[in-house]
């Protein structure tokens, strides 16, 4: 479903990302873990290309795109929306629309991007919020909902856009420890459906019980992927012993 070779990005003098490969077949959930400043959150960000990458090929379901050495320019933006589109993204800081209910937040994807009727709309919103459990929150605004519960709204507008993968980039680290549960729990259920995932997680327990492939990377590279049976419990690579040492 992903399949990346050779994806590089620099800022400026930096080199975050050298010559990445990654594949994530359909269904699959990929959790990835490494240190601070190793590059994860850019990687998922040049999957969605809210990051342009320098190099590489990036292609997710049938639709590829190259990228070469001066290219800044995104794509077009039909290209660009479609491949959006295609990738649901889960930030650390939910990101909602301050001034929308949680309804509306749901409903605003589909019905800017993907020009959706409004009831189908709300429909669709309706359904993917009593899934994270927060049908009766429909009406509030998001300043009145606990952290757990915002990122679940962030979670069901993301999934309104019917995207082939979702990507999470450290959805629970800013929640308090008791909201961390509910919104694993989500996660967790959207794997037994099927869905195609990436996490950046530091949350090494889920991680084992949750993930089909883990990758480690570290300074811009990945230094081993594989099932968590093998990365977690029995890495091969002493930098990745010393990282799970550190945090577990
Ligand atoms: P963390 O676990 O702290 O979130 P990470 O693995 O997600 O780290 P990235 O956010 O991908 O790491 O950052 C990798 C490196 O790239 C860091 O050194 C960071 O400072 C740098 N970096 C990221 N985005 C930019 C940017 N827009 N401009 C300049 N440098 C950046
Ligand atoms: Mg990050």
């Amino acid at each position: 479903l992903i399949c990346i070779r050779g994806l590089k990005k620099s800022f400026g003098q930096l080199e975050v990302l050298k010559d990445i490969c990654l594949d994530v077949n359909r269904g699959q959930v990929v959790a990835l873990i490494g240190p601070s400043g190793s590059g994860k959150s850019t990687l998922l960000r040049c999957i969605n290309l809210l990051t342009v990458p320098d190099g590489g090929d990036v292609r997710v379901d049938a639709q590829s795109l190259a990228f070469s050495g001066k290219q800044t320019q995104l794509p077009k933006d039909k290209v660009l929306a479609g491949f959006r589109a295609r990738t649901g993204m889960v930030f650390q800081h939910f990101n909602l629309f301050p001034h929308m209910t949680v309804l509306q937040n749901v409903m605003e994807g589909p019905l800017t991007v993907l020009r959706i009727s409004k009831a189908e709309a709300e429909a669709r919103a309706t359904a993917l919020l009593q899934k994270v459990g927060l049908a009766e929150r429909a009406q509030m605004m998001p300043d009145q909902l606990s952290g757990g519960q915002k990122q679940r709204v962030a979670i069901a507008r993301a999934l309104a856009m019917q995207p082939s993968v979702m990507l999470f980039d450290e959805a629970t680290s800013a929640l308090d420890p008791e909201l961390v549960g509910e919104v694993l729990q989500v996660i967790q259920s959207l794997a037994k459906d099927g869905m195609t995932m990436i996490l950046v997680t530091h949350e090494i327990a889920f991680a084992r019980e949750v993930a089909d492939k883990v990758v480690f990377m570290r300074d811009g590279v990945v230094v081993e992927e594989g099932p968590p049976s093998q990365v977690i419990d029995n890495p091969q690579h002493e930098a990745t012993r010393s990282f799970l040492g550190r945090i577990i």
